[in-house]
C-alpha cells in the first residue's frame, strides 16, 4: 500500500502563525481591559464628601493625633487623609 505523503502546507503554517499572533493581540488586550477596570474600580466619581473627623487619644507614651478625612458618601472611599500629631495623654 501506497503511504500518504504529507507535504508541508505554507499558506496553513502561515495562517496558523497569524491566528496565533492574533491570539496574542487579544490576551494583552484581554489583560490591558481588566487592568484599567480594577484601576477605574477604586476611582471615586461621586460628587457627594464629606469631612470627617476622627482623633486617637494619646497615653504615657504615644502622643494623641487628629485626622482629618474628606470621604465619598457613596462609596467611602477616602478621598483626603490627613493626620496632625498633638501632646502626650
Ligand atoms: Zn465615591
Amino acid at each position: 500500500m501506497k503511504e500518504k505523503i504529507v507535504k508541508p502546507n505554507q499558506l496553513a503554517l502561515d495562517l496558523q502563525k497569524e491566528i496565533n499572533r492574533k491570539l496574542k493581540q487579544i490576551d494583552k488586550i484581554n489583560r490591558e481591559i481588566a487592568e484599567k477596570r480594577e484601576e477605574l474600580s477604586k476611582v471615586c466619581i461621586h460628587d457627594e464628601h464629606s469631612r470627617v473627623n476622627k482623633y486617637i487619644p494619646g497615653s504615657y507614651l504615644d502622643v494623641c493625633v487628629y485626622i482629618t478625612e474628606e470621604v465619598c458618601d457613596i462609596c467611602g472611599e477616602v478621598l483626603i487623609h490627613t493626620e496632625t500629631k498633638g501632646g502626650y495623654g
